[in-house]
């Protein structure tokens, strides 16, 4: 069966990458707020892969294309500016080990100028694999892993069918530490509902600064129709928290995440009101404006709902 590329879904600082798809789908379509929920994970052939990478390699030296290889790899290189790669889709940390390497080291021989590679891993992959292969990976110039803390609640992420518990994803960012690799930590505002705000926030809090990745970003809770935390808010299982209770959990894990050198912020499209710092320097700084637009409490301060994007 022919693979069918992902759309680019990827962090907002990566968006002048090359995006090379090694899956489609997601190992873990269980989370009931993600548009990957129930989506089934495909796994691209290696010899596909490299063929792409060929393509690529020869569209960046000599600027020419070839008609049997999808015009989007054109498309995407155009836009390149030649430095980071970024393995798609939602966990290529999944592939295959030995293939994973095979990918790397063929991404490294036919374009040894790249200067980073990223992707998205989950925690159950990142624990699959033991420091030394993370290390192996890092030497292919695997650069930074993007993980999804959502929240560190067990109970907000068992009911949001994570597969994991917050002591396992610190534990999966502590080891890509430990390889070399950076590390970029998400957590969802408004993830544990009105009733559970409070103990999500603090409880994030609490594993961002056992974690301590060298980045954080918070996004914000966001419907996603078809998923059955959408039906949950339909049916009032589950209750959405206001944007200013947003700010009000931002401003819980700003002031309570204890971090040794971390760039947090909370510029993505889904969040209300956007700060960004590192931490701890900046924290007096983030805090202060957090705190004074929570008080002043005027609407047209936050992002507008039709601005806000997933
Ligand atoms: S692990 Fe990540 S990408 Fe996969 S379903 Fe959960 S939130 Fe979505």
């Amino acid at each position: 069966m022919q693979f069918e590329r992902p759309d680019i879904i990827r962090p907002p600082s990566e968006w002048r990458d090359y995006f090379l798809p090694l899956t489609r789908g997601c190992s873990n379509n269980t989370c009931t707020f993600c548009n990957r929920w129930g989506e089934k994970l495909h796994l691209r052939d290696l010899e596909d892969v490299k063929k792409e990478i060929d393509a690529l390699a020869l569209y960046v030296r000599r600027g020419l294309t070839l008609p049997e290889i999808s015009p989007m790899v054109y498309a995407v290189a155009q836009e390149w500016d030649g430095n980071d790669v970024f393995l798609l889709d939602s966990d290529a940390l999944v592939y295959p080990f030995p293939k994973l390497k095979e990918a790397l080291e063929y991404l490294n021989l036919k374009l040894p100028d790249i200067r980073r590679i990223g992707a998205y891993a989950t925690a159950q992959d990142i624990l699959r694999r033991t420091v030394e292969e993370l290390k192996e990976l890092k030497a292919l110039k695997l650069g930074i892993l993007y993980i999804g803390l959502e929240s560190g609640d067990d109970d907000v992420l068992k009911k949001v069918c994570k597969n994991v518990t917050a002591a396992q994803v610190v534990e999966a960012v502590k080891k890509v530490k430990a390889a070399g690799i950076l590390t970029s930590v998400t957590v969802i505002l408004g993830l544990g509902g009105k009733e559970g705000s409070t103990r999500h926030a603090l409880a994030t809090a609490k594993a961002l600064s056992e974690m301590d990745p060298d980045y954080a970003g918070a996004l914000t809770m966001t419907l996603v129709p078809g998923t059955p935390m959408c039906d949950d808010a339909a049916s009032g299982k589950f209750q959405l928290i206001t944007p200013f209770e947003s700010l009000q959990e931002l401003l819980t894990i700003v002031k309570n995440a204890n971090f040794s050198n971390c760039f947090f912020s909370s510029m993505h499209a889904s969040n209300y009101f956007s700060v960004r710092g590192t931490l701890p320097q900046d924290k007096e700084k983030m805090v202060k404006a957090l705190e004074q637009i929570i008080k002043k409490g005027d609407p047209n301060t936050l992002r507008p709902e039709f601005l806000r994007g997933l």
